[in-house]
């Protein structure tokens, strides 16, 4: 008889790993709490658009996510863009991201332009992390760049995205970023970012197709409450309603922040980790506009006047029938700006889109929505390394994570998929033996 596997959450993690399970023959059911299955890559009905909830783009180096497309027959939907960045300082945008630009910005001194090209240049080409994981980025920013190119471009956006963590989060946590987007293409001057043809609904909706066509079942709205265990090894999962589905194996791929919950009365060796990592929070703006903001996809802020590190102008990217702005704010859970009404972050972004371009007005908003997440960027502090647990937990048959056990790899949809590939391997192992 075939070893039934549970997956707990529909995120991109999960639903690969129902997926490769499947394919190797497990029998699999996945729980999700949302009514929706994606995850941080959901979509929305944003009054007739179809589109993320959270932005979402893909980079070259995304191989898991190419790799998956081309197994579900998808693969001609990613689209591939000549895309362009800007920064706007001081009341100011200029062209960012490229050489020239670097070259011709008025804000840094010659020898802080050089220290700041040498340490991305060569933050592109680096492969060991390990040193870095002892730094804090902000430090390692001055070193390489000097404390001036660093309170003119990463203050700011480090302190809005990371508030009192600034200090504490790892350069390498922060190389991988910088290498990811940095490599992300197709010469020195041109800068080469991803779509999927329909957004990300487009590879989850294949992946849910695919896993119930292979016979697994998704539950919806059906969180998982408690993790079953008896004697050392997991037995199965009971969700919200009290319904006990018995396993063989549990991969559970929720924010880690959620998980003591599900294993109450487990011991603290194995809850203290859970506990330990820290996450901020992010409440996103989604706005359809009548005109572009910028001809940019994307816009870094170091402006006092408005407390927004960036915009995201998605339609810059992918095309679509209007402008389609995201402005994230990023904040722990806990900051009292986090529960403040939609309206007051919508105003904000307003605020902020019409600082970059003065001649948007009132009447150019056609649209606005709002998406919040509790946990939405895992803090990867210094010394990161050492304080993620195995996936593989001290209970035979359970296995946990989330976006930040891939570290120093930031979240990404393709780093998910990949690491989802690896808990699948160790299970069907197990279900071999
Ligand atoms: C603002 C923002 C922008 C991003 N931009 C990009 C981007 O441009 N490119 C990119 O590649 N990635 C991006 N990401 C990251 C990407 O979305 C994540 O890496 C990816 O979604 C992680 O997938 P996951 O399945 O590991 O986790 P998640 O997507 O978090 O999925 C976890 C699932 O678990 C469910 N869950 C929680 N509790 C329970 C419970 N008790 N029972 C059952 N289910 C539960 C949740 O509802 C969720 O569906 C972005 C994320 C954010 C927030």
């Amino acid at each position: 008889m075939a070893k039934r596997l549970i997956v707990i959450g529909a995120g991109p993690m999960g639903l690969a790993a129902a997926y490769y399970a499947a394919k190797r023959g497990l029998e699999v059911e996945v729980i999700e709490a949302d009514d929706r299955p994606g995850g941080m890559a959901a979509h929305f009905d944003f009054e007739g658009l179809s589109i993320e909830r959270f932005y979402h783009f893909c980079c070259l180096s995304d191989a898991d996510t190419l790799a998956l497309m081309g197994e579900l027959g998808i693969a001609d939907k990613m689209k591939w863009v000549a895309t362009s960045m800007g920064y706007f300082v001081d009341g100011q945008l200029y062209k960012w991201g490229e050489p020239f630009s670097l070259l011709f910005f008025p804000k840094l001194d010659l020898i802080s332009k050089i220290r700041y090209g040498l340490q991305m240049f060569t933050a592109t080409k680096r492969s060991d992390w390990r040193k870095l994981d002892g730094i804090a980025a902000t430090q390692w920013f001055k070193d390489w760049a000097g404390a001036r190119a660093y309170d003119v471009l990463w203050r700011r956006l480090m302190e809005l995205k990371f508030h009192d963590y600034a200090d504490r989060v790892s350069a390498a946590w922060m190389w991988q970023r910088i290498k990811r987007l940095g490599n992300s293409r197709a010469s020195l001057f041109e800068e080469r970012l991803g779509y999927i043809d329909g957004g990300s609904a487009a590879l989850i909706e294949a992946l849910v197709t695919a896993i119930t066509a292979m016979g697994g079942k998704i539950h919806l709205s059906s969180p998982a409450r408690r993790i079953l265990i008896a004697e050392g090894r997991v037995r199965g999962v009971e969700t919200r309603e009290g319904r006990q589905i018995m396993a063989d194996e549990v991969i559970s791929t929720i924010p880690t922040p959620y998980v003591p919950a599900l294993l109450e009365g487990a011991e603290n060796d194995l809850l203290a980790p859970y506990r330990r990592i820290e996450n901020i929070g992010c409440v996103c703006v989604v706005l359809k506009l009548k005109r572009s903001v910028s001809s940019h996809f994307w816009v870094n802020i170091s402006d006092k006047r408005v407390a927004v590190p960036g915009l995201v102008e998605f339609s810059n990217l992918r095309p679509l029938p209007h402008a389609i702005v995201y402005v994230p704010f990023y904040m722990p859970p806990s900051h009292p700006k986090f529960g403040r009404a939609d309206e007051d972050f919508i105003a904000d972004s307003l605020l902020a889109i019409r600082l970059v371009n003065p001649d948007i007005g009132a009447d150019d908003l056609i649209g606005a929505h709002v998406g919040r997440l509790r946990h939405a960027q895992p803090v990867c502090e210094t010394g990161f390394a050492a304080l993620i647990p195995p996936a593989q937990t001290s209970i035979k048959g359970l296995q946990i994570a989330d976006t930040c056990f891939y570290y120093p790899e930031d979240r990404g949809v393709s780093e998910s998929i990949k690491f989802a590939k690896g808990m699948v391997e160790r299970a069907a192992l197990r279900a071999q033996a």
